[in-house]
């Protein structure tokens, strides 16, 4: 069993959380990128945008030579 703190990112694990406990709660996501970005959102369309930033800009999409240059 995993906690909120397990799941969240950090600078030392960088990544995307994202937690909907039920279809009745705003979502929450956090997102720690390994080039220092950190966002936070909650709001199920605050962290669908949250989620797209990051896959657009950060996390994988450095390898893609898209984002930050
Ligand atoms: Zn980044």
């Amino acid at each position: 069993m995993s906690t909120m703190a397990d799941l969240t990112p950090t600078p030392d694990r960088p990544g995307l959380h994202v937690s909907k406990p039920s279809p009745n709660t705003p979502a929450t996501g956090s997102a720690v990128c390994h080039c220092g970005a950190t966002t936070t959102a909650t709001g199920d369309s605050q962290v669908k945008a949250l989620v797209e930033g990051y896959a657009a800009n950060h996390g994988p999409a450095h390898r893609n030579g898209g984002g930050r240059r």
